[in-house]
């Protein structure tokens, strides 16, 4: 097998790892992966440790970038929109039956370029409306599911553009495989002991349930947040309704909690660059004023930054909020890995948009007028992540009542 290099044995036990941490697959567990047909060597590696772990049948979808993109270009609007019963009733199957779902990542970033994005919508419509039943599910994580992605010529170039592809493999492969924790004695235990350090992040900012969060560093950034009350502060590993603890992202750093996004003043400066819809937004900052984008400049990608921030209304406020430490593996890597599976583990974050419904108490039965009454940002097109976190980022908890505590220092937690 060829994997640039790596050690077959690191590769087998990160295919071990996605199986047995990140999917968590029980005996007599149905297992369906997604696989783009060039990562057909790691595929087959989750094969066997599925096999392995237990599975009664490992149900492979097998995906490829250049069909889509041929598809795309060829098929008729009329085709586009009719997204076969039958295809649907298996997704929607093995859903029921509990199965567990790993997706297979990594692809060449324009692989889709040129293609008519009403093309994609029409097609994303009937996909979502026939596999309403199981997406469903998977939203409500009700059965486990996990992301995880493995290196791609077209992407390793992107990311090393003045690699030779070889090395350019070899070097995404070895930050993949540290980001996930391979190759530092045992990964599965590794993957416990962060996540029990997540949960107890997690538990502790509960407990303070604090109303506002203060960030300030040298590059500009002052600003106060407020958060929703009854937020939920989330990260790491999930309960799937089978009640199997599973991982939905591989790598996972970060920790994150709904904002009010009628509440946020001050100005925020970016700590990397932003990549959107295929173009780079650099250096730039944003301004708020009564939770709402107010003033923006960009020293790269100005036109671009505009677009986003004028998608919709939900689209000038905040979504998400996100803590990562300066010190985390991800953020020492200093790479910009346009993908959202690793850029937006790199360094505390918020993001433009849409908020995710699990992060405040009730969230998930609310109404879409019930989360915006709670302060929730219930209607954008976008969440579009942004990276804040530097190396001398301070971030201050706030109570209702006024009193404070320093969470970060130094881009780091502060002893809390
Ligand atoms: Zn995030
Ligand atoms: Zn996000």
């Amino acid at each position: 097998m060829s994997f640039y290099g790596m050690k077959e044995e690191q590769i087998r036990e990160y295919a071990r790892l996605v199986v047995r941490t990140g999917v968590n697959v029980q005996q007599g567990q149905y297992v369906v992966v997604n696989c783009p047909a060039e990562h057909y060597e790691f595929g087959r590696l989750v094969i066997e440790e599925a096999y392995e772990a237990g599975a009664k049948e490992v149900v492979m979808r097998w995906g490829d970038s250049v069909e889509m993109r041929q598809y795309y270009l060829h098929a008729s609007d009329e085709t586009l929109a009719e997204f076969p019963q039958w295809k649907a009733d298996s997704l929607n199957y093995y859903s029921r039956q509990g199965a567990g779902w790993i997706s297979i990542g990594g692809s060449d970033p324009e692989a889709l370029k040129g293609v008519n994005p009403m093309k994609m919508r029409i097609r994303q419509a009937a996909s979502e409306k026939a596999t309403e039943e199981h997406s469903k599910r998977l939203m409500a994580s009700e059965i486990p599911w996990t992301v995880a992605a493995v290196p791609q010529k077209q992407w390793a170039k992107k990311v090393f553009p003045d690699l030779p592809e070889e090395e350019a493999m070899a070097s995404l492969w070895k930050l993949i495989l540290q980001a996930v924790r391979i190759g530092n004695g045992d990964a599965v235990a590794a993957w416990a002991d962060h996540d029990s350090f997540l949960k107890k992040k997690c538990k502790m900012l509960n407990d303070h349930a604090f109303v506002k969060l203060h960030y300030e560093n040298s590059i500009g950034t002052d600003f106060t947040v407020g958060l929703v009350r009854g937020h939920i502060w989330e990260g790491g590993s999930e309960t799937a309704g089978t009640g199997t603890v599973f991982e939905a992202n591989m790598p996972t750093e970060e920790i994150f909690t709904m904002p009010d996004c009628r509440v946020a003043e001050g100005t925020l400066v970016s700590a990397l660059p932003l990549s959107y819809r295929g173009n780079l937004i650099r250096n730039f900052r944003l301004t708020f004023h009564e939770g709402q984008v107010v003033d923006y400049s960009a020293e790269e990608g100005y036109e671009t930054l505009k677009s986003l921030i004028d998608t919709d209304e939900g689209s000038k406020r905040l979504g998400e909020v996100a803590l990562v430490p300066y010190s985390s593996p991800i953020s020492q890597m200093k790479t910009l890995f346009y993908n959202t599976l690793f850029d937006e583990n790199a360094s505390c974050h918020f993001a433009l948009g849409e908020c995710y419904p699990t992060t405040i108490r009730g969230g998930a039965k609310m109404s879409e007028e019930e989360l915006k009454a709670a302060g929730g940002n219930a209607t954008s097109m976008n969440h579009v992540d942004f990276m804040v976190g530097t190396a001398d980022l301070k971030i201050t908890g706030i109570h209702e009542d006024g009193s404070e505590v320093v969470l970060f220092e130094n881009g780091d937690w502060a002893g809390v």
